[in-house]
């Protein structure tokens, strides 16, 4: 079946396409007419935005649309930057930013209380109406420094406790099996009921 997705992150939209492989067809939005959409995120939870974002493409294009909202939950802060997770450190936010911002507010912090978690949400929506969500974790820590090149956003600061390296020094085929993206997206193929 052939799906568009919902995304102008590049490196999100291939882990997406890597993940879900042939048996699906995906084609970005810049190759459709929802290229310039603008999309308001204004939801509360990742599952109102990842709705959000789909319900818009899906009826800009009339076809059926795949969305990824996802982002990063620290215990320590509560569980933010949550939904804020793009721009915790201001609107137009760097991924260098970011990270600098969750490092100085984790200062001085010890290892046992900077657990944390990836969350996404992935929701697919029909241009009949018909909406279905499926959510992924993938649980780890926030380390004091960056470590490793791989992945994007906050990978270079999540430590994976299954193997003792941070997320951005862990190949790429690996992360694909092992991340909230990955685990979202696989719910996604054995649940979707179209
Ligand atoms: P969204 O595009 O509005 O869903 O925002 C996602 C935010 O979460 C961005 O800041 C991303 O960098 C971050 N994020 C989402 N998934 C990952 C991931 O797999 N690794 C690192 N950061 C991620």
């Amino acid at each position: 079946m052939k799906f568009i997705l919902a995304s102008q992150n590049k490196h999100k939209a291939n882990e997406i396409e890597n993940i879900l492989g042939d048996g699906f067809s995906i084609i970005t939005m810049d190759e459709t007419e929802a290229r310039n959409i603008d999309i308001i995120e204004d939801g509360e939870t990742f599952e109102e935005n990842a709705l959000i974002k789909a319900r818009t493409v899906a009826n800009a294009t009339n076809l059926p649309t795949i969305a990824d909202d996802s982002g990063i939950c620290v215990d320590y802060l509560g569980g933010k930057p949550g939904i804020h997770t793009a721009r915790f450190a201001g609107e137009n936010a760097t991924d260098d930013e970011n990270i600098d911002k969750l490092l100085s507010e984790l200062d001085g912090v010890p290892e046992e209380n900077r657990g944390a978690h990836f969350a996404c949400c992935i929701a697919v929506v029909f241009p009949s109406g018909d909406e279905q969500t499926f959510y992924g974790e993938c649980h780890g820590r926030i380390l004091t420094e960056r470590h490793g090149e791989n992945g994007f956003g906050y990978d270079p600061v999540f430590y994976v406790p299954e193997y003792g390296k941070a997320m951005a020094e862990i190949e790429p085929e690996t992360k694909n099996k092992i991340s909230h993206r990955s685990r979202a997206l696989n719910a996604m193929m054995k649940g979707l009921t179209k």
